[in-house]
């Protein structure tokens, strides 16, 4: 699905993200870890374009570089980690997902992207029978920021791209948003032709959710591959540098990354 051939980028300040390589398994949810500035959001800007990067990244075998605005808007969405808290109307801010797709002379949405809006409102949970009257009606200042998360991965969900990038979704939630916004990212993986690749702080919702992981230190790909194999103990403790250990979720048996304190 998704191909990096040596993707690099560079910043004035001097950080490089450097000769990142690796390929997304279709179905499939990846995760992208590592210490903070070890790259991870400048990873996601650089397959975006949206930081001066070289290399090569190709979805389904296609140059994303080389695409229309609106083909690398179908093809690739990305949920950024600071969603702004504008006073606009849930159902507008997703409906912009499809802005993209308008032509020029097109000021106004149309009845099918408002349906589109709606049905991904309800995908994410964020309307539903009793619910859709409310989710027309508030606008995003007055959303959680669990619902604040879920209203921007609608919009993106929105543009129908083959590939979701959601970088730190899961920043500022509590335990129970965190889960509840990665189970509907599992949800649209396992129901839709969309992947997801996502920027994952914490290992053990990483170790749960993701099935392949790509660990950064200092902008260098430190591994990548199975979750399993990523979550090795030596290659943590380098990483993080610090003192770990890795036992097993009592009922998901996943593995379970804990520091030595
Ligand atoms: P992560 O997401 O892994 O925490 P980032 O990719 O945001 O790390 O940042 C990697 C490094 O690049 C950090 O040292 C950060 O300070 C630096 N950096 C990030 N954005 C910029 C920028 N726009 N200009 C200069 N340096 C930046
Ligand atoms: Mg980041």
């Amino acid at each position: 699905m998704l191909q990096l051939e040596h993707v690099s980028a560079a910043y004035p300040s001097g950080f490089k993200l450097q000769d990142i390589c690796f390929e997304t398994t279709e179905g499939r949810i990846t995760g992208i870890i590592g210490p903070n500035g070890s790259g991870k959001s400048t990873l996601l800007k650089a397959i975006c374009r949206d930081v001066p990067a070289q290399g090569s990244v190709k979805v389904q075998g296609k140059d994303l570089w080389r695409m229309s605005v609106a083909e690398r808007a179908r093809t690739v969405a990305i949920v950024p980690q600071n969603i702004e808290k504008l006073p606009v109307p849930v159902l507008e801010f997703v409906m912009m997902g499809r802005t993209p797709f308008k032509k020029w002379h097109q000021l106004s949405y149309s009845e099918a992207d408002r349906a589109l809006a709606l049905e991904k409102l309800r995908q994410v949970g964020l309307a539903g029978d009793a619910k859709d009257e409310n989710a027309l009606k508030r606008t995003l200042d007055q959303l959680s920021g669990g619902e604040r998360q879920l209203a921007a991965i609608a919009r993106a969900l929105c543009q129908e791209p083959q590939l979701l990038l959601l970088d730190e979704p899961t920043a500022n939630l509590d335990l129970a948003h965190q889960v509840s916004v990665l189970q509907v990212v599992a949800k649209v993986v396992s129901e839709t032709s969309t992947d997801a690749l996502l920027v994952i702080h914490d290992i053990n919702l990483a170790s749960a959710f993701c099935h392949n992981l790509l660990c950064l230190s200092c902008g260098k790909m430190a591994a990548a591959g199975e979750t399993d194999s990523v979550l090795a103990r030596d290659l943590l403790e380098k990483v993080y540098g610090t003192g770990l250990c890795i036992g097993q979720h009592p009922l998901n048996g996943r593995p379970l990354v804990l520091p030595q304190i």
